[in-house]
């Protein structure tokens, strides 16, 4: 009970402005939640409070808090014991606490559970940041052997600006709503090359693309009194020569009687040779993809015309290459 109706009405404000002040964001608006009338009474003068005490008695259930002040040793168990209150009741009771582990020497400990006798729903408008997480990707690369990973771009998180309402009781959070929420910075999304390259050399099957086209003007093997260690495909100078199989030139140049000439290493011991290039298109420890452009068909070297001598090799040795052709 207090004086006169001005003061019932400060009251009720001072209350509703320290629930306000206590919780964070833009008010929207507050409420009491019970039915709040203001009535005139004759009462006894001594039971009339002032402005201060009446806004207390409504915030916390009692006139008067009933503190300890913590004394040298003791833990929140000891002074719950002593009280005859439960340890959590105590931790209720005390949310102002920094730590429940470790009380400060003077520390003012609450021993009654606020329990105010309005309750006051306030609702604000906050708004925060938040992570957004990236995700990762993963992607086929025919450049990276089967089996393996790389890493192509690292992933980075995001931020977005959230806009909520929230609800306070009696300045305690019960309720959150997104209204609106901002990207601030988009996330960067992780990705992931999986190789999906087949060694065919180091699988052993040996299958290469015809190098060029035309027809095979000399096969492999035994000629006259020598050997002819490749298969000669004849077409006209300037005709593409393309690589048999992927890998890395490991020559380019004038060699003898091969004219100018073009050797491909494709591991696993295989290596191809293009002799009597009009052009080439390679460098020395260049990768290739397999049907790459690498040379033109011309007459450089020992020979009677334009043609391309393709030699297939295995750890050295020249090998029939039409076994190793597809058909
Ligand atoms: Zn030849």
């Amino acid at each position: 009970m207090v004086s006169d109706k001005e003061i019932a009405e400060r009251v009720l404000q001072d209350v509703k402005d320290h629930y306000v002040e206590k919780t964070p964001g833009d008010l929207i608006k507050i409420d009491i939640a019970e039915k709040v009338t203001l009535a005139e009474k004759y009462v006894n003068p001594l039971s009339i409070l002032n402005e201060e005490d009446a806004k207390n008695l409504i915030l916390q259930g009692s006139l008067e808090m009933t503190t300890y002040k913590v004394q040298q040793g003791d833990t929140l168990w000891d002074i719950a014991h002593k009280q005859d209150m439960s340890v959590e009741e105590l931790i209720q009771a005390n949310p102002q606490l920094k730590s429940v582990d470790k009380l400060a020497l003077g520390e003012i400990v609450n021993l009654k559970t606020i329990k105010p006798l309005l309750n006051v729903v306030v609702t604000k408008k906050v708004v925060y940041s938040e992570n957004i997480p990236y995700k990762t990707e993963t992607v086929k690369d025919k450049s990276i052997v089967k089996g393996n990973q790389k890493i192509k771009q690292t992933g980075q998180n995001g931020e977005r600006q959230v806009t909520a309402e929230v609800t306070y009781k009696n300045g305690a959070k019960i309720e959150q709503n997104r209204i609106d929420e901002k990207i601030v910075k988009e996330p960067v999304n992780k990705i992931v090359a999986c190789g999906t390259k087949v060694q065919l050399a180091s699988r052993g099957s040996g299958r290469f693309l015809w190098p060029s086209s035309g027809r095979v003007t000399s096969p492999f093997g035994r000629r006259g009194r020598g050997m002819h260690t490749g298969i000669d495909i004849a077409n006209s100078k300037g005709t593409a020569i393309y690589a048999a199989n992927s890998g890395t030139v490991s020559f380019v140049g004038r060699k003898g009687g091969y004219g100018n000439l073009v050797i491909i290493n494709h591991g696993g011991g295989f290596s191809t040779y293009y002799a009597h290039c009009n052009s080439t298109l390679v460098k020395s420890g260049q990768s290739v993809s397999r049907g790459q452009k690498i040379a033109t068909v011309g007459t450089t070297g020992r020979t009677t015309g334009p043609h391309l001598h393709f030699e297939v090799r295995v750890n050295g040795q020249p090998k029939n290459p039409i076994s190793y052709l597809g058909k």
